[in-house]
């Protein structure tokens, strides 16, 4: 019999979580403040437990994914988790997962879930856990269920951190690809026809990444292949072709003003990966 696993929150994401370890021929209990979003799963096969605590006894690991961590600490008493594994899979700050392994104890294991919940279940979705990685090792199996599970640590902070750092790297790319559409929309392109030329140059954009990231670890920025003031001349054509269309030029204003800083600090012969020591706050704001 594969590992009974105890899901606690049925929102849409907890839902998806519960849906997805029944795919795969777990025991799931499930536990949900509001009983009636259980139906579904309970149709499935998952059991419906009366309280947290009954859910929690019912099986060796237990999942929970609620609104924060404020409702987190208000549905789970650490006492009943006593000899569980606990898998956190609610969004929060990496302080916040670090006071949470201090208060639910040596079983616990931080996460977050690299999708919405129509990806769950997919192994092409990353979840992240960070923790003590003999409670990741015990469950891995399990939470392969939910997407591929990918260990980064046992600093329980650490899932959040990276949480936060790709959700940013997503709203630049979406941001940047938005502004592209509403660039080329103007001339009466559709987003489905520009949509996969921008994907094709997004995996010229990856080559890039792996090879600045050398660059950013060793702190020198051989300007090789396009300088930073060769941008900076770039991305003013972007700005007059997109204000000459009546597209907002907030987002590429923005990234101007980064590239500046960076040339006036020094780098203007450099790469695009010397913008890190604007980033990382080392080139004083003007
Ligand atoms: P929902 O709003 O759909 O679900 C929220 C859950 O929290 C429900 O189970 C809700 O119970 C419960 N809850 C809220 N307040 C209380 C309370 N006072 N006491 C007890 N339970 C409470 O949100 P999601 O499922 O979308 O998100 C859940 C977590 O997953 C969040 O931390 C979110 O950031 C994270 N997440 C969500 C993603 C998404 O795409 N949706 C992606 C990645 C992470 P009830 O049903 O009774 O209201």
């Amino acid at each position: 019999m594969k590992q009974p696993v105890t899901v606690l929150g049925l929102g849409s994401m907890g839902s998806a979580l519960a849906g997805a370890l029944l795919d795969h021929g777990h025991p799931v209990t499930v536990w949900n403040r509001t009983a009636e979003k259980a139906a579904p799963l309970t149709r499935r096969g998952a059991r419906l437990a009366a309280t947290p605590a009954e859910a929690i006894a019912a099986s060796p690991l237990v999942v929970a994914c609620v609104l924060d961590y404020r409702v987190l600490r208000a549905v789970v008493e650490p006492e009943s988790l006593r000899g569980k594994d606990f898998v956190n899979l609610t969004s929060g700050s990496p302080e916040q997962a670090a006071e949470a392994a201090e208060w639910f104890g040596a079983g616990y294991l931080d996460g977050a879930i690299m999708t919405t919940p129509e990806g769950v279940g997919s192994a092409e979705v990353m979840v992240l856990y960070s923790g003590p990685r003999p409670v990741f090792d015990a469950h891995a199996p399990a939470l392969a269920a939910l997407g591929d599970p990918v260990y980064l640590g046992e600093d329980p902070g650490r899932a959040s951190l990276y949480d936060a750092a790709l959700l940013g790297l997503m709203w630049s790319a979406m941001a940047g690809w938005l502004h592209g559409t509403a660039l080329v929309g103007a001339e009466k392109t559709t987003a489905t026809e520009f949509t996969p030329v921008a994907i094709r140059w997004l995996g010229t954009v990856n080559r890039f990444l792996t090879r600045y990231a050398e660059q950013v670890d060793e702190g020198r920025y051989p300007g090789d292949d396009a300088t930073v003031d060769v941008q900076i001349a770039a991305i003013g054509h972007l700005i007059h072709a997109a204000g000459a269309r009546g597209v907002d030029n907030a987002l590429p204003e923005l990234l101007r003003g980064m590239m500046e800083r960076a040339s006036a600090a020094g780098h203007g012969a450099d790469s695009f990966a010397s913008l890190v020591e604007v980033f990382a706050g080392r080139v004083a704001a003007r």
